[in-house]
Parts: C-alpha cells; sequence; structure tokens
C-alpha cells in the first residue's frame, strides 16, 4: 500500500516506463544547460520541379550514453515539464542563426520553418520572442516559418490567435502542422491565422488502400487551394504516393522518398554549391 491504505498495482513494465521517463527528465535538464542538442533539417519540395520550398528544422538529443535521442521521446517529456520553454528558446535562435548564414551563403529563397509547442504559446509573448530571435541573428521574418500544430491551434486562446496574426503581419509564415488529426472541421480553416496546411502523414499512408482516406485527402486539397493555401503532404514514401499527391493538385511534398533529414554540413555544402538557392 502506499501508506494511505490504497494498493497502487505497477507491472514491472510501468516500473520500467517510470524510471526511464526520469531518468530522462533529470538528463533533460543537464543536457539543455550543456546545449547536447543538434537541428537536422527536412527539405519539403515542390510537387512540380522538386526545387526546395523550405527546410524543417528538427531536433536531436545528442545523449554521452545513449547516443541520439528521437524527439519523439524526450519532447513530450520536455513539455510536461515546462523545459520545452528553454530548450525552445535555443532551438529557435540555432534555427534562425543557421539559416541567416545560409541565407548570407546564397540561400535566399529558401525559408526555414520552426515546431512550436502549445507550451511555448501559453508561456511566451510569442510575437516579441520571435522578433527577438530574428533581430539577434539578422534573418528576415519572410524567412522563418513556424509550424503548430491543429490541436493546439483550435484550443488556442484569442490572445495566442492575435499575436500568430501579428506575426503574419511582419511576413512569417504560420503552417498547421498534423492537419487531420485534431478533429476540426475543415470549415476552422477559414479563421485560423495560417498561411500552410500540412496533411499528416496518417492520411498519406492510407490514401491508396482506403478510398476514404482519399476522399479526404481531396476535400482538404480542394478547400485548402480555394483559401489560397499551400498545400503540403508530410511523409511520402512512394512513388506511387507521390503521383496521388500530385494527382490531387497537393503542391509540395515532405518525406523520406525525396529527402531524409540532413545535417547542417550536408546542407550547407549544397548551398556553396549553388544548388540551393
Ligand atoms: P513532425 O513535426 O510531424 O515532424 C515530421 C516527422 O516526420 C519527423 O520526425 C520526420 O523525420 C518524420 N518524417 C519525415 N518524412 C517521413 C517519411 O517519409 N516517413 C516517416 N515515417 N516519417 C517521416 P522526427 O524528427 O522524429 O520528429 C518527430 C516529432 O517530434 C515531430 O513531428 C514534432 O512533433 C516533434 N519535434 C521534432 N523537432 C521538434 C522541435 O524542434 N520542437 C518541437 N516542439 N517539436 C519537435
Ligand atoms: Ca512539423
Ligand atoms: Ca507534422
Ligand atoms: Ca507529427
Amino acid at each position: 500500500t502506499d501508506g494511505r491504505g490504497i494498493f497502487k498495482v505497477y507491472s514491472p513494465e510501468m516500473g520500467n516506463k517510470m524510471r526511464r521517463y526520469h531518468y530522462l527528465l533529470e538528463e533533460l535538464r543537464l543536457a539543455i544547460a550543456c546545449h547536447n542538442f543538434h537541428l537536422s533539417f527536412q527539405p519539403i519540395v515542390h510537387v512540380e520541379d522538386c526545387a526546395i520550398d523550405y527546410f524543417e528544422a528538427l531536433v536531436r538529443w545528442d545523449h554521452p550514453v545513449e547516443g541520439t535521442i528521437s524527439p519523439v521521446e524526450f519532447i513530450p517529456i520536455a513539455e510536461e515539464s515546462n523545459l520545452i520553454l528553454e530548450l525552445g528558446d535555443w532551438i529557435m535562435l540555432e534555427s534562425c542563426r543557421q539559416m541567416a548564414a545560409w541565407h548570407n551563403a546564397g540561400m535566399r529563397k529558401v525559408k526555414i520553418s520552426v515546431n512550436i509547442s502549445g507550451i511555448q504559446l501559453k508561456h511566451r509573448p510569442i510575437h516579441e520572442w520571435v522578433m527577438k530571435k530574428l533581430a539577434k541573428t539578422g534573418l528576415p521574418a519572410t524567412s522563418l516559418m513556424l509550424e503548430i500544430t491543429e490541436s493546439t491551434l483550435i484550443t488556442a486562446s484569442e490572445t495566442i490567435i492575435n499575436e500568430l496574426e501579428k506575426l503574419r503581419k511582419e511576413g512569417v509564415t504560420i503552417a498547421i502542422d498534423d492537419f487531420g488529426t485534431g478533429f476540426s472541421s475543415l470549415s476552422t480553416l477559414a479563421d485560423l491565422p495560417i498561411d500552410v496546411i500540412k496533411i499528416d502523414r496518417l492520411f498519406i499512408a492510407q490514401a491508396n488502400e482506403n478510398p476514404k482516406y482519399n476522399e479526404i485527402l481531396n476535400s482538404i486539397s480542394e478547400l485548402g487551394t480555394k483559401l489560397g493555401l499551400k498545400i503540403v503532404a508530410e511523409g511520402v514514401e512512394e512513388i506511387a504516393q507521390f503521383d496521388l499527391v500530385k494527382r490531387m493538385g497537393i503542391s509540395c511534398v515532405q518525406g523520406y522518398l525525396v529527402s531524409r533529414p540532413q545535417s547542417s554540413v550536408n546542407v550547407g555544402s549544397k548551398v556553396l554549391q549553388g544548388n540551393v538557392n
């Protein structure tokens, strides 16, 4: 019992999970203090000519013993502990710094896109916070995109929506991420402060087998285009998926078929060769 006469049932597996959680939480504090992270960059390309539209910055944890730890494992822990605030400061500054360097090396048309957690929107005055990072690194606002998940956007307060609207006026692009997983109706798209829809990879994975998903993809593409939004299909792994997305009039794709996330060194050398502008 736990001392109050209440039985707690722990399976060994739960114990392991909790130990891992607390271990990572403690390690995360240390890693943030020591900046033991790096960014990986995945290109999003135009369907019609495969030219790069933007790079998504994806964080990786360089752990001295565990090796690289996936954000799928540590971002939720960082969010529950609010450590995402400090980590998010580093991610935004590093993303802007890197893009400003590539910008100066000749990559002028390509934007950098940064994932923003709902916790950050709640605790940071997001307009001022972003503008400070831009000023500090010299990156133009028009070279920055923010990715915010559908579930965060549809539950965002009016204050947050206004902050995002102010950022759009500065020239920052806003994308709704993992679209289709947050159960908002298609009509809410018209009211949100967004420029880009990223369709969750679940839909792309299912579309060729399941006609229902195919229909949903079609509707998103049609309405999004009518609303003047750019549409990105995530998780395109196969030629058949690429072709399907193209037939539906979706303008951009992201996925292993085109490129896995790459190191900054890889991207940088392509910029210097003039292969990315
Ligand atoms: P996300 O924002 O949906 O990012 C896309 C994820 O899909 C990335 O995983 C990317 O590597 C993966 N991906 C890209 N193409 C394919 C494909 O063709 N097939 C498959 N199966 N996967 C593909 P990653 O880098 O492991 O990131 C996972 C999630 O962790 C992200 O999902 C995002 O929610 C979160 N995350 C990553 N970096 C950051 C960050 O800097 N800040 C915040 N707040 N969250 C982040
Ligand atoms: Ca994203
Ligand atoms: Ca996504
Ligand atoms: Ca996702």
